[in-house]
């Protein structure tokens, strides 16, 4: 779909996947004025194809189109854009347990232009791809590593956006995390370098003392969906849950008291990723005996429960597409 300054979002249209013309001047190359989104579609053990809170990725896009400068499209015409298209191509979803069909809409500035200013025309795009079961081999708990020289995000910036900048300054904490044999980065705030924030591309919760604890969203870290699930996941299954600052001194006291059961990510990608190791500095936190904890366990378990439609939706979460 097509935006124009004066025209709004006009021209929906379904084409073959191929490339793009694009100027070289496109001004999404040069200032990234861009937003993009990811879900996914699962298919039921009937056969039925189905989706997951996908309002909630649309309502999420809106926000970061604000943030971006970019303009909105109705999140009920993102919704039918979607439904429509994954109803045309739902032969591509997989059939094998755990495999899914990978959703990435996004929009792009692209008017030809030299200069820092919002741009006047841009593209609304979905493109679909299958993917492979996550977890190949079981949960295997992940080793993150806590970066203390760079910063991903800071209050006031754009880390509560899905945009394509974040990714790219994260880069470089990610590559001495991998120099060192860790998976992913646990990035501490901007500003005292103190408190946790977000890992790679999940949220990070706690589990200490029994209490389920995750960093407060204070517009730094990108409010996932994911997240929010499991915390209503806890809630419901009679867990206290506290969303607040957390500083990594408080975990390592957690840690070094033995009160620190459990550290999870979420994200679309990995739903549940237990957390096995946990560096900080010097410090190597080894959690749960690297193995995933009751809670880790319970979350994944209800939340693909509830994806691939093997156990009831009570929170209605879902959107068939029929
Ligand atoms: N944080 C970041 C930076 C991410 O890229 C993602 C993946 N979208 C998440 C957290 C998790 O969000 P969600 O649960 O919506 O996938």
């Amino acid at each position: 779909m097509n935006y124009d300054a004066g025209q709004g979002w006009h021209d929906a249209r379904i084409v073959p996947y191929g490339d793009l013309s694009l100027s070289p001047a496109a001004m999404c190359l040069h200032y990234g004025q861009e937003i993009f989104e990811g879900l996914k579609a699962y298919r039921t053990a009937d056969g039925s194809v189905q989706l997951f809170r996908p309002q909630e990725n649309f309502k999420r896009m809106n926000n970061s189109a604000e943030r971006m400068v970019i303009p909105k499209i109705k999140e009920e015409d993102m919704l039918y854009a979607l439904k429509t298209l994954v109803k045309m191509e739902q032969d591509w979803v997989p059939h094998t347990e755990g495999a899914s069909l990978y959703i990435r809409p996004f929009i792009i500035a692209v008017d030809p232009y030299v200069g820092v200013k919002p741009a006047d025309h841009y593209l609304f795009i979905i493109i679909l791809s299958p993917s492979g079961a996550y977890y190949s081999t079981g949960l295997n708990p992940v080793k993150i590593y806590v970066e203390n020289k760079y910063v991903r995000a800071v209050r006031g910036g754009t880390g509560f956006a899905k945009t394509a900048a974040n990714y790219a300054i994260s880069l470089a904490g990610q590559e001495e995390a991998h120099e060192q044999d860790y998976e992913q980065v646990l990035w501490l705030d901007g500003v005292e370098r103190k408190y946790v924030e977000e890992v790679g591309s999940m949220n990070i919760f706690f589990v200490i003392d029994g209490e389920v604890v995750t960093p407060q969203l204070l517009g730094s870290v990108l409010p996932g969906i994911t997240r929010k699930s499991a915390i209503e996941i806890c809630k419901k299954k009679g867990y206290k849950v506290s969303e607040r600052k957390i500083s990594i001194e408080e975990i390592a006291e957690a840690y070094d008291n033995g009160k620190l059961d459990e550290v999870f990510g979420t994200g679309t990608a990995a739903v549940i990723s237990p957390v096995g190791h946990l560096k900080w500095g010097d410090k190597v936190m080894e959690i749960n005996n690297n193995k995933i904890g009751p809670v880790s366990q319970m979350l994944y378990d209800t939340m693909t429960g509830i994806q691939w439609g093997k156990i009831p939706d009570e929170f209605g979460w879902i959107v068939k597409i029929d």
